[in-house]
């Protein structure tokens, strides 16, 4: 008998809840954006957008028509409580019955807490690869402390992709959001909860990203290295909604949360170190990855990737004191988390010191 027959065939046993979401994708779907609302039987839709994404809210004002019931764009990074209650009472005043979210997360985010209370459904219209249209995961900022939660009415009714809105998207934007995006697939695949479903999907979605991500920056207005980079955002973000996160998403969320660190750069920044700290533990579950990658070391081979194109090195760059690193490894191992690899306050601190740094994993 050969080794092959001795061993045991591996089993695997899963659970995976579908998002009950209708995906549009494709350049110019947003066309169909008022075939969608009014499938969805709304009549008096409020636009959300960021101030920065006013003009493009402005343009869905005019595809909605008579169906838009006004534009607010004030949407802001942390869900500010004092703007959902701003945008709720003009819901409120313009008899408002949904919304349509275009933007990143941080619209997508003020869309949901607008599903929670007073229970508006919303369709978005992702302009980032943040991914926070395909998870139930809300949060608000009051007094300086962030809330999150989880509710699956927070989900928006539908989704429109359409790379041609990411046009706009400065070619640093689009890395760092990128590599956001990809820190989902590879913290969903040594999930506690993944899948070889979710699996697949984290490989195909790192490798569209990685290989879109260089063309976006040799030619910017080229819309298939976009609509790539679109599509492999939507698969990152589908593991993202389908796991639960481990240690690197629980040291960017306190970098973002104590210290204000912008989203995406930190992701980016802290992404290779985290994985360092896996790699070996997950191995076998990370595989996918390095095929993605087409390497034996992806946590080297994403921080090239990103410093490649011009991303921040550091945590330094990106405003951290390095007086903050123990508080903020304090922070880390305050409340328990899943994670392959054990860490503590030591290993914690050692992380943070070397992404402020900037050192080569
Ligand atoms: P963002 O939405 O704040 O956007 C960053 C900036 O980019 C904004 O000024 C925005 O106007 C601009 N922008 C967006 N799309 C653009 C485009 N196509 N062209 C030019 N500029 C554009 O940032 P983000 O990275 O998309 O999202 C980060 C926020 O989302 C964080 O607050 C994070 O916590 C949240 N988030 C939540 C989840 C979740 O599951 N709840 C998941 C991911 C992110």
């Amino acid at each position: 008998m050969d080794d092959q027959d001795d061993a045991a065939p591996e089993t695997f046993a899963f659970g995976y809840q579908p998002a009950p979401v209708r995906v549009s994708f494709g350049p110019a779907a947003l066309a169909e954006l008022p075939r969608i609302t009014d499938r969805l039987g709304l009549r008096r839709v409020l636009v959300l957008s960021t101030p920065g994404r006013a003009r493009l809210a402005a343009a869905v004002a005019d595809l909605l028509g008579d169906h838009c019931a006004g534009i607010c764009a004030q949407a802001r990074m942390h869900v500010p409580a004092a703007v959902v209650e701003q945008v709720r009472a003009r819901a409120r005043d313009n008899s408002a019955d949904g919304c349509v979210a275009v933007g990143g997360g941080s619209t997508i985010g003020l869309a949901k807490a607008l599903a929670l209370d007073p229970g508006l459904p919303y369709v978005a219209v992702p302009t980032s690869y943040a991914g926070s249209e395909m998870t139930p995961i809300w949060g608000l900022t009051e007094d300086g402390h962030k809330t999150t939660g989880k509710n699956p009415a927070v989900l928006p009714r539908a989704i429109v992709y359409d790379a041609e809105l990411t046009l706009s998207l400065p070619v640093v934007t689009a890395v760092t959001s990128g590599m956001n995006a990809i820190a989902h697939a590879v913290e969903a695949l040594y999930a506690p909860d993944t899948s070889p479903f979710v699996a697949l999907l984290a490989e195909e979605g790192v490798r569209r990203l990685a290989t879109a991500l260089p063309r976006i920056a040799e030619d910017p207005s080229g819309l298939a290295a976009r609509s790539d980079a679109l599509y492999g955002a939507w698969l990152c973000g589908t593991c993202l909604g389908a796991t639960t996160m481990s240690l690197h998403h629980k040291l960017c969320h306190v970098l973002g949360g104590a210290l204000d660190l912008p989203h995406a750069e930190t992701h980016t920044v802290v992404l290779p170190y985290a994985l360092a700290f896996n790699e070996e533990t997950a191995k076998r579950q990370l595989a996918p990855l390095g095929r993605a990658l087409g390497t034996w070391y992806p946590p080297a081979a994403l921080q090239n990737l990103a410093r490649g194109l011009g991303a921040p090195r550091s945590l330094a760059e990106l405003g951290m004191a390095e007086g903050d690193i123990d508080r903020v490894a304090e922070l880390v191992v305050s409340q328990p988390y899943a994670n392959p690899r054990p860490f503590g306050l030591d290993q914690a601190r050692t992380l943070l010191r070397r992404a402020h740094r900037g050192l080569d994993v």
